[in-house]
């Protein structure tokens, strides 16, 4: 017995032997060397080693003649170190397609769902995210509950001027959803039944989400260019109580920069008063969204549809007919569901041999979505390029519109490769660290040492968002490695593991 203990006691001596003459060496978990590191900052491009220990980062070391230990070494062979691009305004059910390849493809490790007013039906977030959790994620997700979902659960349902009582309800709900770590309340007021809410409801359940630490995240009520003045006085009223954000921030069927710098400068008059006020914008001339959007409130429920056609036809086919046209008519409308999937309004009103207006009342009617081409690339470019305005992509897996699988890498392709717009530690910047600072995620969109390793490296190159109208499901390409948590998540062009979590707003 007494022998046995002398190599131990050498072992000791050997260790304090080596720490007195020079730092033992950590063995790190990952060791990524030869990279040029864009921190998501918006500073410039260097470069250095960096060390991940667990999720973590351990350590960045800008002197590259070091070496180190690790249990993996990855050599990026020259190519830039990004964080993972973070997706302000994201669709999709986890329940059903918790891999999100999608969005791995195209480089975000962290989805914001929850959108539009929409989120899961439940009176148990907390329950729900739990269950996600489990479920073995490709990116991570972050929540925030909707309005309108508020509405339907808390019994609100269509009404215009809910009673205290049930207001009280939707209050509570709020603020259960707020203490499981929703990072906000997300309004989609161009939708049922978000657009049935007044500006005093809206501004008590911002100045709660505002007491619990979150932000409004706002589809406003409408996006047409001579409503969005109107649009964006009701959105800032609640920013006495809370950030707010404009969602997918567009103006339709607008043309020219300057109109642009004419919506921006009024945010950045309220800025200048103190208030909190961001967007995030797509690198897209068409939105995506329920064909309903087309149609009058007043044949949306609780009205009934048919009762409506029946009674006011005329009107209806006029209020169409004048919508439509207004929106670059019904070429710019593309079928992205349905019957009529891949064809335009146009199209399909030449094949059924009669008006556009009565194609959308008699066939068409309330369902289905589609792909509206009404947005001006000078009006896009000039919110890409503001600083208070990060980017999105306003898709899912699912949805019929490039954006679900391109938009992070179109970014890179169009507007940092192809035409310099953006530099690219702007662009990454805005898909990383200013999200991050605009949503909440205090751990997250930075290379510093301590921030989660959530991690991109590719070649700017060589990346290619190949998603069309036509072809819309076709991954991005140009994302060699995507680290989520650390750990490998998809590789090559291929998804090599599920280590997203379910983020919760600390
Ligand atoms: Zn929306």
């Amino acid at each position: 017995m007494k022998k046995a203990l002398f190599p131990f006691c050498f072992i000791l001596t050997l260790s304090f032997f080596l720490a007195c003459t020079s730092t033992p060496k950590e063995t790190y978990d990952l060791w990524i060397k030869n990279a040029r590191i864009i921190d998501g900052s918006g500073s410039e491009p260097y470069w250095g080693h960096l060390l991940v220990n667990a999720d973590k980062i351990a350590k960045i070391d800008t002197d590259t003649t070091n070496t180190y230990l690790a249990t993996e070494v990855l050599d990026a062979q020259g190519r830039v170190l990004t964080p993972g691009f973070i997706d302000a305004h994201s669709h999709g059910d986890p329940l059903k397609t918790p891999e999100f390849t999608n969005f791995l493809a195209m480089g975000a490790t962290t989805i914001f769902l929850g959108q539009d007013g929409s989120s899961p039906a439940t009176k148990d977030l907390g329950a729900w995210m739990d269950e996600v959790d489990s479920l073995g994620l490709g990116p991570n997700i972050a929540m925030f509950v909707g309005h309108g979902t508020l509405r339907m659960i808390s019994g609100i349902e269509y009404a215009k001027d809910p009673t205290e009582e049930v207001l009280l309800k939707m209050d509570s709900l709020l603020i259960d959803a707020m203490k499981v770590g929703s990072f906000g309340l997300s309004t989609g007021l161009e939708y049922n039944p978000g657009y049935l809410a007044g500006g005093d409801e809206l501004n008590r359940l911002a100045k709660i989400t505002g007491e619990y630490g979150g932000m409004v995240m706002s589809h406003m009520r409408n996006e047409d260019d001579q409503f969005m003045e109107a649009s964006l006085t009701e959105l800032l009223a609640q920013g006495e109580y809370c950030p707010v954000h404009v969602s997918h921030i567009k103006i339709v069927y607008a043309k020219g920069e300057s109109r642009a710098k004419e919506i921006l400068a009024l945010l950045e008059k309220e800025r200048q008063d103190g208030k909190t006020v961001t967007a995030d914008v797509y690198p897209y001339e068409a939105s995506y969204t329920g064909i309903s959007l087309l149609f009058p409130d007043w044949v949306k429920p609780p009205a009934n549809y048919d009762e409506v056609v029946a009674t006011r036809k005329a009107e209806l086919e006029a209020y169409l007919r004048n919508r439509v046209n207004l929106r670059n008519g019904p070429e710019a409308t593309l079928m992205g569901s349905g019957d009529y999937k891949g064809k335009t309004l146009k199209q399909i009103a030449e094949e059924l041999n009669k008006p556009f207006e009565k194609v959308l009342v008699e066939d068409i009617k309330l369902t289905g979505s589609a792909a509206y081409f009404v947005m001006d690339e000078d009006v896009m470019k000039t919110f890409l390029k503001d600083p208070n305005i990060c980017v999105s992509s306003d898709g899912s897996p699912t949805s019929n519109h490039p954006r679900g699988h391109g938009t992070f890498a179109k970014i890179i392709e169009s507007y940092v490769i192809n035409e310099p717009l953006l530099t690219l530690p702007e662009a990454i910047h805005k898909m990383t660290g200013l999200t991050a600072k605009q949503t909440g995620i205090s751990d997250r969109g930075l290379i510093q040492e301590g921030m989660v390793a959530d991690l991109l490296i590719f070649d700017p190159e060589r990346v290619k968002a190949t998603a069309t109208y036509e072809n819309p499901y076709q991954l991005a390409e140009g994302f060699d490695m995507v680290f989520v948590n650390g750990k490998p998540a998809f590789k090559d062009g291929e998804l090599v593991g599920k280590y997203g979590r379910v983020l919760r707003k600390k």
